[in-house]
């Protein structure tokens, strides 16, 4: 990647400087470069396979350097993705799945039908505090899909998910490697949106759980990105936090490859975790070119 088109995308994530790998296995001085990285933020994480070096103390008056290095140094030690689809998938750690599919039959609708059905949908209790069901929106065969957690005010209003500023953060984090909001397909664990913002119950996602398969089985992405812990908890049925699910290879029994990181709304509120994500994002980026990772 050339370093404008690389700036531009470090500038969409609002990462202000980059300095490349090579040029710190070279230990070339870092000292005093804004980097938009604390400690705390490029603290390794538990990953799979290799566990993170534990980090350097951080030198008087710079940078410290192998905490960069450890923040810098991609996922190449993340566990590889099943090379096969049809390989069992990971052991799900944590909570009792619960029963998904809505009363509904969904199996043999497509897009606009299935639109149809989330739009009248009376499922579950939130029917009766929503302006409108927001569905999902963008490309309908998306190698991409961004699953959500659920609709917020905004949404809910216009109808489309992802909206408002986490949504502007949402297109930015795409821009960071390479994609435009309309190349990936958006939607949320649960269509409709929970008073005040409140994340939605276990029987609210089991009751929308459906819908979110038979988007899922329409699209057959080849990576699902989840966004924040309740899309991943639902999702996954797992209770781990984002910390310990980002950076590892999961599979849906469908064989959907799954990939977790934070919520953009949650990088408004700690934009030093930005970096955290944008390693995530590169992630993304290399299983989408058909890396393993
Ligand atoms: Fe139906 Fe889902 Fe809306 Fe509940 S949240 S009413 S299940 S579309």
């Amino acid at each position: 990647m050339d370093s404008a088109r690389r700036q531009a995308y470090l500038d969409a994530m609002g990462i202000q400087t980059w300095v490349s790998r090579d040029r710190l296995s070279e230990g070339q001085a870092v000292a005093g470069a804004p980097v938009v990285v604390d400690a705390g933020s490029v603290t390794p994480e538990p990953v799979v396979a290799t566990p993170e070096p534990p980090p350097a103390p951080a030198r008087a008056g710079g940078f410290p350097s192998e905490m960069l290095r450890a923040a810098l140094r991609g996922e190449a030690d993340v566990a590889p993705l099943p090379e096969s689809p049809k390989r069992p998938p990971p052991p799900v750690e944590s909570r009792q799945a619960v029963d998904v599919r809505p009363a509904l039959d969904l199996d043999g609708l497509d897009w606009p039908q299935l639109a149809e059905v989330v739009a009248g949908c009376r499922n579950c209790e939130l029917h009766s505090t929503r302006t409108q069901a927001v569905f999902g929106v963008g490309d309908q065969r998306a190698r991409l899909m961004i699953v959500g957690e659920a609709p917020g005010a905004d949404e809910d209003r216009q109808g489309e998910p992802f909206v408002g500023p986490a949504g502007q953060l949402l297109n930015a984090m795409l821009v960071a490697i390479g994609l435009q909001r309309e190349q990936v397909y958006i939607t949320n664990i649960i269509k409709c949106r929970p008073p005040s913002n409140r994340d939605p119950h276990v029987e609210e996602a089991a009751a929308c759980r459906g819908f979110l398969d038979r988007q899922i089985a329409l699209l057959q992405p080849e990576l699902i990105l989840c966004l924040g812990a309740v899309s991943a908890h639902h999702l996954l049925a797992t209770d781990l936090p984002v910390g310990k699910l980002r950076g590892r290879p999961h599979q849906l029994p469908m064989g959907a490859n799954v990939a977790v990181t934070y919520h953009p709304a949650y990088l408004l509120r700690k934009p030093e975790e930005k970096v955290k994500v944008w390693h995530d994002l590169q992630r993304v980026a290399r299983l989408l070119q058909g890396e393993r990772g």
